[in-house]
């Protein structure tokens, strides 16, 4: 698979996320990465392959990773957002009569970093991959909700459990378990937040793949939208691209599975009745089974990191 493929191609995870320094709270970074853990030993110095040279800077360090967005549907999009967010002050992504960062020395302050990233989630392009936040900082989520600039935004945020800091820091980091770092050191306690998230996100992503791929495996199914049949392990099948999108109802216990297109119409005429108007792209539907309220470009992630994933396979046994 050729790098603009793997660039192109559905990450398991992928955030853009803002370090602050714990020296210098003034003293911010914008990155983005696929595996925040690995990244922040980067920029701090733990792990010394990488290239966090901006973060490096004497002074700065530790840094604290206070805030991130994810769930970008290719690595593409999450550098997008990610210069977006460095660039707030000229990006199209932010309409000019919003715009709360004017020139590049303007906007430093928390209230900025913040207030530019609600600018970014309102932006059509972003709010299609249905994009969440997460805040690993008590102090970034109070400025959070503050608010000062009085910006809508329309992203599911998760919290880190801020009362489990004195839990978190007397772990020590165990992949190091012969370094010299502090326990008392704030930037471990945020380490373990950073890896909490990283592993309970990858957890639920890899059981549903599991799931979905457990029921492909079963041969011959029967779309619940059109009740025609199809097979999805079908090996004579030639071409490995006419194999079907396949759409999965998320909700553990619901056995809903379509073609992708037979679902999506189901979406697209949901919305026409209930707005009037037929766009191209539906925002969410109910789940024709279990009539839960389901993300479509949840469903469309799933359904694309399946068919990746078979089409791995296939390449690796082909070798
Ligand atoms: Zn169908
Ligand atoms: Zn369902």
């Amino acid at each position: 698979m050729g790098e603009r493929e793997l660039n192109h191609r559905v990450p398991e995870f992928y955030c853009c996320y803002l370090l602050r320094s714990v020296q210098k709270k003034q003293s911010f970074y914008i990155g983005s990465t696929p595996n925040p853990v690995r990244r922040l030993r980067q920029h701090n110095g733990i792990l010394t392959n990488g290239s966090a040279y901006r973060t490096k800077k004497t002074g700065l360090r530790p840094w604290e990773m206070i805030f991130c967005v994810y769930g970008f549907t290719s690595k593409i999009a999450a550098l997008q957002f990610e210069h977006a967010w460095q660039h707030s002050y000229h990006t199209h992504f932010i309409d000019d009569e919003e715009r709360i960062v004017k020139n590049k020395t303007s906007g430093r302050s928390l209230h900025h970093k913040l207030g530019n990233v609600r600018l970014l989630l309102k932006n059509p392009f972003f709010q299609y991959m249905d994009l969440l936040t997460h805040v690993f900082d008590e102090e970034a989520f109070r400025v959070w909700n503050q608010n000062r600039f009085k910006l809508s935004s329309c992203a599911e945020m998760t919290v880190s459990d801020f009362d489990d800091v004195a839990d978190a820091s007397s772990l020590q980091v165990s992949e190091n378990p012969g370094n010299s770092e502090n326990s008392d050191d704030p930037s471990l306690a945020n380490l373990k937040f950073v890896e909490k998230l990283f592993a309970d996100i990858l957890a639920q992503h890899r059981k549903n793949i599991e799931r979905q791929q457990k029921f492909l495996s079963h041969g011959k199914l029967v779309c619940g939208v059109c009740h025609n049949f199809f097979n999805y392990m079908d090996e004579n099948d030639s071409e490995r691209r006419s194999k079907p999108l396949v759409a999965f109802c998320p909700a553990e216990n619901c056995n809903f599975v379509s073609h992708l297109n037979c679902l999506h119409r189901v979406f697209l005429d949901d919305e026409q009745l209930d707005r009037g108007a037929r766009t191209l792209i539906p925002k969410s539907g109910n789940c024709p089974f279990c009539e839960k309220v389901v993300s479509w470009p949840v469903i469309v992630k799933y359904s694309t990191c399946i068919r990746d994933c078979n089409e791995l396979g296939k390449a690796a046994k082909d070798l």
